[in-house]
């Protein structure tokens, strides 16, 4: 279910999805403005260009309209500054000339005030912005489920939002269990590693759009695992855990989950590789996904499983990363194993305008570095790989190189 939406400051609503239709109540350009620098004229009085007119005044961008222009008058104005009324087209400053021939000095001088020798006709409403001709009032400008992107944040802004309806980032913790992991910078002991599952995903969290909550890591011990959650449980939206859901762990993240969530919790064993063991359930409404301990494992699961239930609370309602058939330029060898491979491969766009992928080197579960440089999890079914050439379904988690 997605969240309760929310109004939000523009400020911090960079990627989040609209929950309503957005309607302008100002037009932009909230007035007719110049689109270039130049004289502000009667279309009329330069039909017989060229023409020298008599410039009354100048108008610079944050100025009132003033003065009017009269027949067989010229107002000089800049970029951005308010049409004068009586004036109906800009001339460009490049078709003109504000030099006086004879005496060799500039004719609009910094005073504003001079002649203008205009050199071609103008149409009526040439160089001109018309009021709303970018918004109207009252306009639609962006119906529900729009991701906003930086254009739209200047969209609002343009038009005078400052808080705008969204489905909040969820609040996602992530909490890391283990007794061999370790946090600080100390040296290690026999037996201990450093928690790496934790900064992936927050980071993970983060690139969602979503707000990272750093729950820390417990030890493999009951009291801390049901801590460490309910501590969670209070301040977040979802909750990720890693590591103590495969096989022959032991049970504390089972038990802890199984007895908070009233014995709802499911306990599975995915047909694909990387990432097996996989824990789901509901706490209080609260979704909490136990991810496998393996480093790429818990990527991999974050990507397959969380990460869309994420975006959803969040609005979205594309399914994830986009999926292509891309080129094979390497072989991708695997062994018959009833389970789907995700293999992890660099993906290029190639010369002929599609993604090829290579696998990279360090494919098990723990080779973290080969995860760190992928883009892609290539889908190899079941069965011997496939020979270099094949087309190969892709998950693109980032944009294919170029
Ligand atoms: P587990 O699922 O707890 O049995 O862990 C599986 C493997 O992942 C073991 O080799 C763990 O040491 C490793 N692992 C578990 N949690 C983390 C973590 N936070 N950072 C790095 N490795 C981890
Ligand atoms: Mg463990």
């Amino acid at each position: 279910m997605p969240l309760r939406p929310l109004a939000v400051p523009l400020a911090d609503a960079l990627g989040c999805v609209t929950s309503v239709a957005l309607t302008a109540e100002e037009a932009v350009p909230p007035w007719a403005n110049s689109a270039v620098d130049g004289f502000a004229v009667r279309s009329a009085d330069v039909a017989a260009a060229p023409v020298s007119l008599p410039v009354i005044g100048t108008i610079p961008a944050g100025a009132p309209p003033e003065p009017a222009v009269g027949p067989g008058q010229a107002v000089r104005i800049l970029t951005g500054a308010p049409l004068p009324p009586g004036a109906d087209a800009v001339v460009m400053v490049e078709d003109t000339d504000v030099w006086d021939g004879r005496s060799g000095r500039e004719a609009v001088g910094s005073s504003g005030v001079g002649t203008v020798e205009v050199r071609k006709p103008v149409a009526v409403g040439a160089n001109v912005r018309s009021a709303g001709d970018d918004i109207a009032a009252g306009q639609t400008v962006f119906g529900p489920g729009t991701v906003l992107g930086p254009g739209h944040l200047g969209v609002l802004a343009s038009i005078g939002v400052r808080k705008v309806p969204v489905f909040p980032r969820a609040r996602v913790g992530v909490l890391s269990t283990g007794d061999e992991l370790v946090d600080g910078p100390e040296p290690l002991r026999p037996g201990q590693i450093r928690d790496s599952n934790r900064r992936t995903l927050l980071a993970l969290v983060a690139e969602a759009n979503a707000t990272p909550v750093d729950l820390g890591h417990a030890r493999d011990d009951e009291a801390a695992v049901r801590g460490a959650l309910r501590a969670g449980l209070e301040r977040c939206d979802a909750i990720l855990t890693s590591g103590g859901v495969s096989v022959g762990d032991f049970d504390f993240v089972k038990v802890v989950l199984d007895e908070l969530s009233g014995g709802s919790f499911t306990w599975m064993q995915v047909a694909i590789r990387p990432a097996k063991p996989l824990a789901f359930g509901v706490v209080d409404g609260t979704p909490v996904f136990g991810l496998p301990g393996n480093p790429v494992s818990s990527m991999v699961s974050f990507e397959l499983f969380a990460r869309p239930a994420l975006r959803h609370m969040m609005g979205h309602t594309d399914a994830g990363r986009p999926q292509v058939v891309a080129v094979a330029d390497e072989a991708l060898r695997r062994r018959p194993d009833g389970k789907l491979h995700l293999a992890r491969a660099v993906a290029r766009w190639g010369s002929d305008g599609r993604v090829h992928v290579r696998p990279l080197a360090g494919q098990a579960s723990h080779h973290l570095h080969a995860m760190a440089e992928a883009n892609a999890l290539c889908l190899v079914g079941d069965g011997d790989g496939l020979e270099a050439g094949s087309d190969v379904t892709t998950l693109l988690l980032a944009n294919p190189l170029p």
